[in-house]
């Protein structure tokens, strides 16, 4: 490798920060990536659950056919598809997602339908245009996050450094000249560029961005001894009504998603709750409730109202020439999904690639 080829220094090793590495891979370019925890993936990866002896996703992810590239990501084979709405006031299954828009936007956004920005609720229905079969299907990780999309990401990148928390970042007028890990440092070198692929309150500790308020996601994985069948015999529903907004069936566990959770019902409740709600979509009596693992996110994802969709960032860049930002919360008018961190990535090497 030549001495002064540029080198890009990604903060951060969930999806957008390893995006960054898969943009560069064709270029000209050395990209190393620094995570403060000892797994990447960031928001989005699986791990080995001593409990349950099993490799477990941190949380159900979902992608739809409309995400361009985290289609191109998976194989399809490995993920399940589904179309089935169920309304549990009168377990009546739907397939129509217009008519099923409030829980499907409350699933990309993370807020009660109502509440979403305009703009971004537009983004979406531009996203699905034009409304074929291939755009709306909807596909969910089988506890291969890691696997299927994390390392295959990360693969790209010349090096990784985990256990590695960037603490301060050192100026000289418009631009950064060290980056200080606490336990070592990295001297920038001229044509050095750094990527912040951070979430919102950790960004904000190194350059100026506004602060915005994050809204929180509730994952129950019921471990289950027999194969459970949903209504249509789906891998997946919808709940148009009920607690849980998405069931998600894989081989051996079965898990509910709560979106937007706003601690009207008691955590603590929600599990024998929701289990009941399951065996009544499976149009079985409440006997018993299996072993469970229940994750609460309280800073899931930023809230996607008007106000907060605000105070988002326009671009990639920021006042040092030197610096730029990824990250799902960075591109206003989209909702904060996988793909829209993959998109901020590109966007950030697209601004810094040609930046001077
Ligand atoms: C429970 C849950 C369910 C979700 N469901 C879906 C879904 O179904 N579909 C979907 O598309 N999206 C879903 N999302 C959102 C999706 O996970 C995120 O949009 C995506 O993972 C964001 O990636 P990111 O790289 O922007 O941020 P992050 O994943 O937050 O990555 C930031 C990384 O930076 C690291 N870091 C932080 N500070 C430092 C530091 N000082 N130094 C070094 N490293 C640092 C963090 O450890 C982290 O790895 C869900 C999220 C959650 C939490």
């Amino acid at each position: 490798m030549s001495k002064n080829i540029t080198t890009y220094h990604i903060i951060g090793g969930g999806i957008s920060g390893l995006s960054c590495a898969w943009f560069l891979k064709d270029k000209k370019a050395k990209v190393v990536v620094y995570e403060e925890k000892k797994i990447l993936g960031g928001r989005a990866y699986s791990y080995n659950d001593e409990k349950s002896n099993r490799r477990l996703d941190n949380a159900v992810h979902s992608i739809i056919g409309a995400n361009k590239f985290m289609s191109s990501f998976i194989n399809k084979d490995e993920w399940e598809y589904t179309k089935y709405f169920v309304d549990s006031l009168n377990y009546s299954v739907s397939t129509s997602l217009w008519k099923n828009r409030d829980i499907l936007y409350k699933a990309f956004c993370n807020m009660p339908y109502n509440d979403i920005s305009g703009k971004i609720k537009a983004t979406i229905l531009r996203l699905l245009f034009p409304y074929i079969k291939s755009k709306r299907k909807v596909w969910f990780s089988k506890q291969n996050l890691s696997q299927k999309i994390i390392n295959v990401l990360a693969s790209k990148a010349d090096e990784i450094k985990l256990n590695s928390c960037l603490k301060n970042i050192k100026y000289d007028k418009d631009k950064a000249t060290i980056l200080d890990f606490g336990n070592y440092k990295v001297d920038l070198k001229e044509n050095d560029k750094v990527i912040l692929a951070l979430n919102n309150y950790e960004c904000a500790k190194f350059i100026p961005v506004n602060s915005i308020e994050y809204s929180s996601i509730v994952n129950i994985t019921y471990f289950t001894s027999q194969t459970i069948f949903l209504p249509k015999g789906a891998s997946f529903v919808a709940q148009k009504t009920g607690l849980a907004d998405f069931v998600f069936v894989n081989d051996g566990t079965v898990t509910a998603v709560i979106s937007a959770y706003d601690s009207a019902i008691k955590m603590n409740e929600l599990p024998i709750k929701i289990w009941k709600e399951i065996d009544a979509l499976r149009g079985v009596d409440s006997a018993f409730l299996p072993d469970y693992k229940i994750s609460y996110f309280p800073n899931a994802t930023i809230k996607q109202d008007t106000t907060s969709n605000m105070l988002r960032p326009s671009n990639a860049k920021t006042q040092y020439s030197n610096v730029f930002i990824a990250g799902d919360w960075t591109m206003k008018d989209h909702p904060c999904c996988m793909e829209t961190a993959v998109k901020s990535a590109k966007r950030a090497m697209m601004t810094a690639f040609k930046s001077k």
